[in-house]
Formats: structure tokens, sequence, C-alpha cells
């Protein structure tokens, strides 16, 4: 079986690196807001470039972080996209902002910008950008319709680091920018966390205050805030894996070229070829209205897959109020898509495997 991510394969090289950094940290005495991570702050901001970066606790935090710093009145309009993980939009509600959903555009699957602006109202505060699958959103469009309507850019690249657009990294656009590094990221710790990348001095302050109790000088409260720190441990670990990033990303963007030129079924909607050495490929997402058979068999042949995601958000039972919402692309998407494994580890064998493997399934029936 060729599974669709192994973490153990994943870290392997980097276990020893880990645990001397690890053992640092143990022996150190110093747990949470020390060295590590200011280091890791450092080196993710230049990697990013952007001028600063927060630590957070995890992805879904750095969301919420961001539009709590923002203040907007209780409901206003946040636009997000429809097709994006739950986790983009839970932030909105959590803070009781209005989410508003927006369609995705069909060959990208990513928020579709011209459909944007019909979105707006008076009420509208900010646009969430989600780089789903690794790849960056068309940030000249959002970003020119924000200053039209004088709006803050959030982006979710969670699923993004390393993404490029217009020779610029995510984290480097947006007025700010989410990222999560959930293990399975691009860029995983070995446990949750995650960070806040901006140019904007004041917000990166504000975050970080409101990260640790809203307080940077100990037991001064400038703000209500909340407990939503990277601790020290998963911070070094993060600081033996940045450097590798980008090797990572390489060999992601190889993986992602063969798929794109040797799947050759007419049938099967294949992702955005247009942008392969600057998408960061997390995933390798696939469409065919017969999804389940075609997972059924990938399985039968020893090929792991996943779905990323199955049901829509304005159709979960969390979300009923939006459960009347008609979003027909999204709907299809999530019933059509398939996640083919794509990791820096695949050997090139593997790889020739899945090809062979996908190509050979009977579509027509
Ligand atoms: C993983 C993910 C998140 C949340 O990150 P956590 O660290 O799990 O909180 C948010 N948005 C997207 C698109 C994600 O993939």
């Amino acid at each position: 079986m060729i599974p669709f991510l192994d973490l153990n394969q994943v870290n392997a090289p980097y276990l020893k690196a880990v645990e001397e950094a690890c053992t640092r940290v143990i022996r150190s005495g110093w747990y949470i807001l020390g060295n590590e991570l200011k280091a890791f702050e450092n080196a993710f901001a230049a990697y990013c470039g952007a001028e600063h970066c927060v630590g957070v606790a995890n992805g879904l935090d750095a969301i919420t972080l961001i539009l709590k710093a923002y203040e907007f009145e209780g409901g206003s309009e946040v636009i997000v996209p429809a097709n994006t993980y739950i986790a983009s939009v839970l932030p909105v509600s959590y803070l009781h902002l209005k989410p508003v959903f927006v369609e995705p555009d069909p060959y990208t699957m990513l928020i579709d910008p011209d459909l944007i602006e019909e979105s707006i109202t008076e009420r509208t505060k900010a646009i969430t950008a989600v780089d789903l699958y690794g790849r960056s959103c068309e940030m000249d469009a959002i970003m020119q319709l924000a200053s039209k309507y004088d709006l803050k850019v959030i982006t979710d690249a969670a699923q993004g680091h390393g993404a490029i657009y217009n020779s610029k990294k995510a984290g480097s656009i947006a007025d700010a920018t989410a990222f999560s590094f959930y293990p399975t990221k691009n860029l995983g710790a070995f446990g949750d966390a995650g960070a806040v990348t901006t140019n904007d001095a004041e917000l990166a302050e504000k975050i970080r205050n409101l990260r640790n109790y809203g307080s940077v000088v100990r037991y001064k409260n400038d703000y209500q805030g909340v407990n939503s720190r990277l601790d020290e441990m998963q911070a070094a670990i993060l600081n033996v894996k940045l450097p590798f990033l980008d090797m990572e990303n390489k060999r992601r963007r190889e993986i992602a070229n063969r798929y794109l030129t040797e799947i050759k079924v007419k049938e099967l909607v294949l992702p955005p070829n247009d942008r392969i050495n600057e998408d960061a490929w997390h995933l390798f997402v696939i469409r065919h209205p017969r999804r389940a058979d075609l997972t059924t068999y990938l399985e039968s042949k020893g090929v792991q897959t996943n779905v990323h995601y199955p049901l829509p958000i304005h159709k979960q039972q969390a979300y009923q109020e939006f459960g009347h919402l008609e979003l027909p692309i999204t709907e299809q998407i999530h019933r059509e898509v398939v996640s083919l494994p794509l990791n820096p580890v695949l050997s090139d064998d593997e790889i020739s495997y899945i090809i062979h493997t996908v190509n050979q399934f009977d579509y027509q029936t």
C-alpha cells in the first residue's frame, strides 16, 4: 500500500536534529515565549518576505487573532470562500461576524475574484482568501477590490507555505496571513503550532499582546487576550525543519509536474498547470463524477487516497443557518474531488505506479 501520507517517513530525515533540539529545550528550563520562538519568528518572517511574524498555538487561532485584532463591529460581514476547510470560517462566526460565502473559480477551485465584488455590501469589512491545496489566490484582483472598498485582506495560508504569486511568497501579500504548522502541512511541527505574518507593525504588536492574555509587559494587560502561544519545543522543531521547506516544495513540484504531464485521462479534471513551480502543492486534487468507484479502485490497487473535503461548510450540521444556500460549484467540487498521494518522500517508482494505476481505471462504465 502506498500511504496517503506517512509522517514517520516524512519526519525521518529530521529525527536526530529534532531530538537534539528537544533535549536542548528540555534542559534549558524555559518552555514558553523564549529564544526558540524568537528565532523561528525571525526566520519565518524572512522566509515569507514579511516584516513581522507572531507565533501562535495553531492555524485556527492565527485567523481568529487577526480578526480579533481588527475589532470589527459585531455583525460585520467577512467574505470567505465557500470551498475551503471549516477552520477558515469558524473564527468569523466565533467573533459574531457574518461569513458571506463566495463560489470558487471552477478551474482553480479558489475564491473567484470576479464574484467577490457583487457580494460586497456597506457592512463588509474583510476578505479571507484561502490558498487552498497550496496555490495562492488571485491576489492582484483581490487586493485591488480591497483597496477600492477599503477592506482588509486576510490570507489563510495553512496549506500554502512557500506558495508564490507574482514573485512574492504567501505571507507577504495580504494585510495579514495565517499559517498552520499542523503535522501534515508542508511545514509541520510535532504537535499544534501556527503563526501570523504581516507588514503592519501595529497589528503584529497587538496580536503579540492578544496571544498572551493581552500582555507584553508582565501583569500589565492592554487587551482581553487569550492564551495562544507557540511553545519552545514546537518552535525548536520548526527551526530544524524550516531550512528544508524549499527543498521539500521543490520535490512536491516535481511530483505535481509528473502527475500533470503523465496522467492522460480526458474524463479526469486535473488541477491547474499554469504555475507548477510556484504553487506549493500541499494536495494534488483531481475530480471525477464517479469518485467512490475511483477511490475504491485505487485502494484495491494499493493507492491510498483522501477527500478534501467531502461536505461543504454550508451543508454541515454546525452551520445549519447556511443550509439553504445554493452554491452549486462548491457542491459539485465536494462530490467529485479526490486527493492523490503527494509528499516529499514518494519515490519515483511509487509515482510511476500511481500514474499507471490512475490511467488504467475504466472511466467509461
Ligand atoms: C489546517 C488548516 C487550518 C487550521 O489549522 P490548525 O493548525 O489545525 O488550527 C485552517 N485552514 C486551512 C485551509 C487548513 O488546511
